[in-house]
């Protein structure tokens, strides 16, 4: 029996696994956290992903955490906003909720978890511990932050987008009737509240409003600094299959990153279990992540700048949503 070392329990880490476990192989996981946990996320899961967790017989453990759906998409510049029709229905699940129901089912199956922090696993092996650290150029103060915390009172059944000041704030709902608030913004701004995201909020007045109604539940949670690396990374060893973040990482305004995750942890997983060689795992990805990664990089050169407010009242928010998905994989 092949046996395989994953590091990260996350979306990327526990699909590799069921995949992995699903061809035969000996799985172990190593991750740092107690699960389940929040995480840093907008928590919008795209309807895409259904086909993937079912091929890998963990939907029906998705609907039973109750996601929301939400059918409609907000882009809201400064102060002028649109609603339309998502292309088809889309899930609010929690990561608290979400990485631990695909844990638990990977452990289910037989995966053997050890928490630790692992660094130099033996091939065959998936590094899905989620975006490097590293530092990379670029000026402290346009450094980007994330944020995110969970709210009670009224729910909607949109994804809202607030970008202002060269920041992004996602509002969606997620299972058991909470809102998820969720965005990110270059440090210059962030720093100018002193990193306290409620004034930082509240000084944009349509998301004020938006929010004057909700009670936060928990505190802020931070992360970053964030760096997008719209094309595939890897150090070239053999065996080593990089997933998810640990990948390519995506700007979050897309909502793809966890399906993203979701698909290239479950060929992963494959090709780690079959003994099929890197370059050949890594060119399935790029055929599924080439037109999303490629459309990112475009969107996100224009959101900062005076044409995206005028931009996007031409463009469909439709095919936006479109070019920014993944292929799907049969
Ligand atoms: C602000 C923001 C908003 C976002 N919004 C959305 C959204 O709405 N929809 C969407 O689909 N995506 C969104 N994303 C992207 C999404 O969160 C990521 O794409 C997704 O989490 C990637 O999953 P992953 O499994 O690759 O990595 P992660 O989810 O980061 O999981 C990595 C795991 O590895 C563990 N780990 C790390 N290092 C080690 C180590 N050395 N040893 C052991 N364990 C380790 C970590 O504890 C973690 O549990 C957002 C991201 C950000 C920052």
């Amino acid at each position: 029996v092949r046996e395989i070392a994953i590091i990260g329990a996350g979306p990327a880490g526990s699909t590799a696994a069921l995949s992995a476990l699903r061809e035969g192989a000996a799985v172990r996981i190593s991750e740092r956290s107690r699960f389940p946990r929040h995480k840093v996320c907008g928590e919008f899961l795209t309807p895409e992903s259904r086909q993937t967790l079912e091929g890998l017989g963990v939907w029906s453990d998705v609907l039973a955490a109750r996601p929301a759906m939400m059918t409609r998409l907000t882009l809201a510049f400064g102060n002028s906003a649109r609603t339309q029709m998502l292309p088809e229905p889309a899930y609010g699940v929690s990561r608290y909720a979400f990485d631990h129901l695909l844990l638990q089912a990977a452990i289910a199956l037989g995966a053997q978890l050890v928490r630790e922090s692992a660094t130099h696993p033996q091939a065959p092996a998936i590094l899905a511990m989620g975006r490097p650290a590293a530092a990379e150029p670029g000026s402290r103060e346009s450094r980007l932050f994330g944020f995110k915390a969970h709210f009670g009172g009224p729910v909607s059944d949109a994804v809202e987008l607030y970008f202002f000041r060269g920041c992004y704030v996602g509002v969606n709902p997620v299972e058991d009737d909470i809102t998820n608030v969720c965005g990110l913004g270059p440090r210059r701004i962030l720093a100018q509240y002193d990193f306290d995201i409620d004034e930082f909020v509240r000084s944009h007045e349509p998301l004020a409003e938006r929010l004057a109604p909700l009670t936060r539940r928990f505190d802020w949670l931070h992360t970053g600094p964030l760096f997008f690396r719209n094309r595939l990374s890897h150090d070239g060893t053999p065996g080593i299959f990089p997933a998810g973040d640990a990948l390519s990482f995506v700007d979050p305004f897309t909502g793809s990153g966890q399906w993203n995750a979701v698909l290239t942890g479950m060929l992963a997983g494959r090709f780690a279990a079959r003994g099929q060689p890197v370059a050949d795992y890594l060119a399935a990805c790029r055929d599924v992540l080439r037109l999303p990664l490629f459309s990112a990089t475009m969107v996100r050169r224009v959101l900062p700048t005076a044409a995206a407010g005028p931009l996007s009242r031409v463009i469909p928010a439709a095919l936006l949503y479109r070019l920014t998905r993944p292929r799907s994989f049969g």
